[in-house]
């Protein structure tokens, strides 16, 4: 018997969403002196707020004001730094709940993980980094640690509120000042850090957002008084940025795409696998860049693991993200599900065969069901692009050298699962496996001690961790 969910929608009265929003400058909200653009809800297309497009000028000013406060806040002790740091995520954690149904409401993505992922994880990362800001010298990243100035930081729409704490956290320990552009698509959770900022009394001009789209991003990064740029995005994007910083002297750290290989033997357990399978392509609609967007299965269990995930996705909900129950929600917007449509109708025409359970679609909003495609070939775009929405490419493998072989067989090197009960199984492939993190018996997870970035057209750089403190300070290259 099918179960029927009476719908448990989370109440938006908690959010104050203003009709417009200007720029976060010197610790203020100021008119821009460009244009503005729309920011709207993917699950409505209800238009939310006005926001400032910040011009080269603005940037300018921003820049300017992080340049002032950098002196003094270089020159605090870490100790007191922290108590900002710490300030700030007991605040995170004291509006959580308003955080995440704005992230909701602005990205798309169902509560259930703004409110116990994004959010805590966002908070655990200012506690962590709050933790390091006075034990800098004991961090073994060299002598007398010096912060490198301004920061200049880029950040991309999937996980807003999250992206931009990997970025302001470790900078802040270090004694570095920020300049953080939003992704033009979910501006709102960043402003309203700005407020946060405002609230636990951060001297002014130490954060600094302004938004706008890749011309603001552009104005950022390309800044002659900006010392450090940090990248989270498209690898299109990020090689734009490294040849626009190459010959200067800035450093750049880079968190760009992937292909993530979720690799399943015979011997694992296979309904913890397929519950990995799922969190693996379908958390955030797969907006994920360390999804595990290729199913590598061996043969021998493929029908048996193929048969009990299409059963599992049949009973994910789709729909309204503010709804406790959905567990997946909008695409982010009209332009990512074009992308996923084109890429999804180029893996049909090559050949490839594709699943997706019944699912009612909501008929206003951006929405697209969770697809798996079976009969995939390496050759297959589906299988070697990211498609960055809920699609899930299944291959077959025989052997472990033939799993590590497909798995290393893209141009990305971000992440990797392994499903088995061979503990020496997992040490095999991890040390084979070309991904920056590998996740053995399970997918997904987030810790902030742990770093996390790419090798090859995944970026450079980590961020998490004592070698995400390395990325934010002077000599120090782990
Ligand atoms: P994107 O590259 O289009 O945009 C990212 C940000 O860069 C946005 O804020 C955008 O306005 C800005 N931007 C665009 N053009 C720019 C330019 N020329 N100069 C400076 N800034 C510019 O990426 P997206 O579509 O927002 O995000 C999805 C991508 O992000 C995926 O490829 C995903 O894998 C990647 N991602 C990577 C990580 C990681 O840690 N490796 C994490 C999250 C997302």
């Amino acid at each position: 018997m099918a179960f029927e969910y009476a719908p448990a929608p989370e109440s938006r009265s908690i959010v104050d969403i203003k009709p417009s929003y200007g720029l976060f400058i010197d610790g203020e909200f100021v008119d821009g002196r460009g244009t503005s653009f729309k920011t709207i809800n993917p699950a409505t297309e209800e238009t939310l707020a006005e926001v400032a497009e910040a011009s080269e000028a603005d940037v300018d000013l921003a820049v300017k004001a992080a340049r002032r406060a950098f002196r003094g806040w270089s020159r605090m002790s870490g100790k007191e730094r922290a108590k900002y740091l710490f300030r700030i995520a007991r605040i995170l954690q004291e509006r959580g709940r308003e955080l995440a149904v704005l992230e909701s409401i602005d990205n798309g993505k169902p509560i259930k993980e703004s409110r116990d992922v994004d959010v805590p994880i966002v908070a655990a990362h200012f506690f962590y980094y709050a933790g390091w800001a006075d034990k800098l010298d004991y961090a073994g990243l060299g002598p007398n640690p010096q912060p490198l100035g301004v920061a200049g930081q880029v950040i991309p729409w999937n996980f807003p509120l999250l992206m931009l704490a990997w970025k302001i956290a470790p900078a802040l320990a270090c004694g570095n000042t920020v300049v953080l552009k939003p992704a033009e698509t979910t501006p709102l959770t960043a402003l309203l850090f700005a407020e946060i900022c405002q609230q636990a009394d951060l001297p002014p001009g130490v954060v600094n957002i302004v938004t706008g789209a890749g011309s603001t991003g552009q104005a950022v990064v390309g800044h002659p008084d900006v010392d450090k740029v940090a990248f989270t995005g498209s690898t299109d994007v990020g090689k734009a940025i490294a040849r626009a910083v190459a010959g200067t002297d800035k450093k750049v750290t880079l968190e760009l795409g992937g292909k993530a290989a979720n690799i399943v033997f015979d011997d694992a357990p296979i309904d913890q696998a397929v519950e990995g399978i799922v969190g693996g392509i379908f958390f955030n609609q797969g907006h994920v860049c360390c999804a595990g967007s290729r199913l590598l299965v061996q043969e021998s269990v493929a029908d048996e693991v193929l048969s009990r995930l299409k059963r599992r996705m049949g009973t994910l909900r789709v729909g309204d993200p503010l709804d406790k129950n959905t567990d997946i929600g909008a695409i982010n917007s009209a332009e990512q599900l074009a992308r996923i449509r084109e890429l999804s109708d180029i893996g049909e025409s090559e050949g490839a065969e594709r699943w997706a359970p019944p699912c009612d679609l909501p008929s206003s909003g951006f929405w697209f069901p969770p697809t798996i495609f079976t009969g995939v070939t390496q050759a297959h775009r589906i299988a070697r692009e990211e498609v960055f929405g809920p699609v899930l490419s299944v291959l077959t493998f025989r052997t472990p050298a033939e799993a590590v072989e497909k798995a290393n067989n893209t141009p990305y090197g971000l992440s990797a699962g392994v499903w088995t009960e061979k503990g020496s199984r997992i040490l095999h492939m991890a040390s084979q496996l070309r991904a920056g993190v590998v996740w053995a018996n399970t997918f997904n997870k987030f810790d902030p001690a742990s770093p996390f970035g790419g090798y090859k057209e995944s970026g450079y750089g980590r961020e998490g961790g004592r070698q995400g403190l390395a990325a934010y300070l002077k000599g120090a290259d782990l």
